[in-house]
C-alpha cells in the first residue's frame, strides 16, 4: 500500500500556531521532514516518528528540492505517512507546489494543510492588521529576492507603486537596497509607513517602526538577520497603539525554570503567556522510592492515623497510586483526616475527588505544623514525604504530644550536571531570572551554577527557599508573597514593574 504526504504549515514559529489538522497530521506521521524555519518544538507532535531536518541548519547536509522530491516520493511508495513541515504556509514562498506537483506525477495521495503565514502573523503579532479598513482594502505578498530590473523578473515595480493597498515583503533582508531603491525609484513615496518585523511570534520577535526611505539603514544599522517581514503602507499607522505582544510584561525576559520536567509546565505556561521566554533546566529530579514497604506497611493500617499529611503533590500522587496497585481504593482512606501544605497539594487531592480538612493560609510547614499542632496530643500523624525536606512538621507534632511516623513516597535527588548551553547563559549574564521553588532546588542550583547565579535575578517561591539561598551566600531579587507558583510569577512581575531590572 502507498503512503499518503502531508505538506504542512508550521506557522510563523510560536509552537501554538500550528493548526489543529497539521498537529493531528504529525501526529500519525512515521517520518517528518522539516525545515529551519519550523519551531523544533512543534515536532513534540510528532513523538513517534523519525525526524529529518532538510533545512539550512549548520550541521545536517543541505537538502536539494529534488532530494526532498525525491525522499518523499520513496517513503510514500514505502507505505510511509509523511509530514512535510514547513514554516507559515506550505504554499507561500516555499516550493509547496513543486512538491505537490512531483507527488501528482508519480500518482501519490497528497494533502495540503495551510499554515499562518508570516504576513499575516507580523501584522497580527506587532499590531498592524494588514487590510486595516481605515487604511488598506488590498494586500499583496511580494518576495523581496527578486532582482530588481532581471529580465525574466515577474515583479513590476511601478505597478507594486501604484498598487492600493499594503505591500508585505518575504525574504527581503540581505536584498533590501534594491527592492526598497527599486519602490522608491518607481514611484513610491519615501514617507510610506514601514513596519519591519523579525521573528515574528518568538519571544526575541523585534519590530520596528520608520519611514519607507529609513528601512534599508535600519536593517543595515541594526544588523538585522532573516527572517523578518517588511510591510509597507498606511496600514502599519496602526502598529504603535495596537501592538500587544511586546507590550506583555515579561516581554524579552529571559527565565530559567528549575523545577522536574513534568512539573515545569505550571511555572512556564503562565511565565510564556506574559511574555517570557523559558528555559528549562530541572535542578532536581522526582523518582520511585528505593524501599516501598515502610510505605506498604503505613498503608495496610491507614486508618489507625487520625491524620495524613502531604506536602506535596508528588507525595499525594505517588501515595495514592501506591494504594492502587496494593489493590485497595480511596475508600481505604474512610474518615482518616487529611491535611496539605498548599493549594496545589489540595488540588492534586481534589483531583482524586479528596477534600482535605486542613490547608494553612500561607503555603509553608511551620504554618501547617502549627494549625494541626493545636490539637495534636496523642493523636496519630503519618508524613507521606520526600526522601528529603525540612523537618519542621515532625518536629513541632512530637513537641505538641503527637505520634509521629513518616515515609518516604518519592525520592528527590539532585539533577545531573546542566545543559552546557544554560550553563554558558547564565555565566555570561543572558538569563534574567532564574526560579528557585523549593529549598532543595536552592541548593542543588547552588553546586550545578555556583558563582554564576549571582549574574541573574533569582525569584525564591517562601521565606524559607530565601533562607536556603542566604546560606549559599545569595540573596533574591524577588520573593513571593503566597508561597506557591502564581505568587513566584507575581513576585517577578512587581519586581520587573518597579524597574529592578538592573543588577
Ligand atoms: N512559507 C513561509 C515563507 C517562507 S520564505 C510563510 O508562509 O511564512 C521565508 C521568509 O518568510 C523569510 O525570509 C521571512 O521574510 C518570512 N518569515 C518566515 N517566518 C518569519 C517570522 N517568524 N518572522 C518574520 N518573517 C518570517
Amino acid at each position: 500500500m502507498t503512503g499518503k504526504v502531508y505538506l504542512v504549515g508550521a506557522g510563523p514559529g510560536d509552537p501554538g500556531m500550528i493548526t489543529v489538522r497539521g498537529a493531528a497530521c504529525l501526529a500519525k506521521a512515521h517520518v517528518v521532514l522539516y525545515d529551519y524555519l519550523a519551531n523544533p518544538l512543534i515536532l513534540s507532535h510528532a513523538p513517534k516518528a523519525e525526524l529529518l531536518c532538510v533545512g539550512k541548519h549548520g550541521q545536517t547536509k543541505i537538502w536539494t528540492q529534488s532530494d526532498i522530491n525525491n525522499r518523499l516520493i520513496k517513503l510514500a511508495q514505502q507505505g510511509q505517512v509523511v509530514v512535510r513541515l514547513k514554516g507559515g504556509d506550505p504554499a507561500v514562498f516555499a516550493r509547496g507546489a513543486e512538491e505537490a506537483a512531483a507527488l501528482a506525477a508519480e500518482g501519490i495521495a497528497y494533502e495540503i494543510v495551510p499554515g499562518v503565514t508570516a504576513a499575516l502573523a507580523a501584522g497580527s503579532f506587532a499590531g498592524a492588521p494588514i487590510t486595516h479598513r481605515d487604511y488598506a482594502s488590498a494586500a499583496a505578498l511580494i518576495t523581496g529576492q527578486e532582482q530588481p530590473g532581471k529580465q525574466e523578473s515577474l515583479l513590476d515595480y511601478e505597478a507594486l507603486a501604484r498598487f492600493p493597498g499594503t505591500l508585505v515583503f518575504y525574504m527581503g533582508v540581505t536584498t533590501v537596497d534594491a527592492w526598497t531603491a527599486a519602490l522608491l525609484q518607481a514611484g513610491k513615496s519615501g514617507d510610506t509607513p514601514a513596519l519591519i518585523v523579525r521573528r515574528c511570534s518568538m519571544p526575541d520577535q523585534q519590530s520596528i517602526f520608520c519611514p519607507l526611505a529609513e528601512v534599508a539603514n535600519e536593517i543595515h544599522r541594526r544588523r538585522l538577520r532573516p527572517p523578518a517581514i517588511v510591510i509597507v503602507g498606511d496600514a502599519v499607522q496602526a502598529a504603535p497603539a495596537l501592538s500587544w505582544f511586546d507590550k506583555r510584561p515579561l516581554f524579552g525576559r529571559k527565565v530559567l525554570v528549575t523545577r522536574p520536567n513534568h512539573q515545569a509546565d505550571g511555572l512556564a505556561d503562565p511565565l510564556r503567556e506574559l511574555g517570557a521566554e523559558v528555559l528549562l533546566q530541572p535542578a532536581i529530579e522526582i523518582s520511585e522510592p528505593t524501599d516501598w514497604s515502610p510505605v506498604d506497611a503505613a498503608l495496610s493500617q491507614v486508618q489507625s492515623y487520625d491524620w495524613l499529611v502531604f506536602s506535596s503533590k508528588n507525595g499525594v500522587n505517588a501515595t495514592l497510586d501506591r494504594l492502587r496497585s496494593l489493590g485497595r481504593d480511596l475508600r481505604a482512606l474512610g474518615g482518616v483526616k487529611l491535611a496539605t501544605v498548599g493549594q496545589a497539594t489540595a488540588d492534586a487531592l481534589r483531583a482524586y475527588h479528596l477534600e482535605p480538612d486542613l490547608v494553612p493560609e500561607r503555603f509553608i510547614a511551620d504554618e501547617l505544623a502549627a494549625a494541626l499542632a493545636q490539637d495534636a496530643s496523642g493523636k496519630r500523624f503519618l508524613l507521606l514525604r520526600a526522601s528529603r525536606g525540612r523537618e519542621v512538621l515532625a518536629e513541632t507534632l512530637t513537641a505538641a504530644g503527637a505520634i509521629v511516623e513518616q515515609v518516604v513516597v518519592y525520592n528527590s535527588t539532585d539533577a545531573p550536571a546542566p545543559d552546557p548551553k544554560i550553563s554558558a547563559a547564565l555565566a555570561a549574564g543572558e538569563i534574567d531570572w532564574v526560579t528557585v521553588t523549593s529549598s532543595a532546588i536552592a541548593r542543588s542550583l547552588g553546586t550545578m551554577f555556583g558563582a554564576s547565579l549571582k549574574k541573574t535575578r533569582l525569584a525564591t517561591i517562601s521565606p524559607q527557599t530565601t533562607s536556603a539561598l542566604a546560606e549559599l551566600g545569595l540573596a533574591p531579587a524577588a520573593e513571593a508573597t503566597q508561597y506557591d507558583m502564581s505568587g513566584v510569577v507575581a513576585a517577578i512581575c512587581r519586581s520587573e514593574s518597579r524597574g529592578e531590572n538592573e543588577f
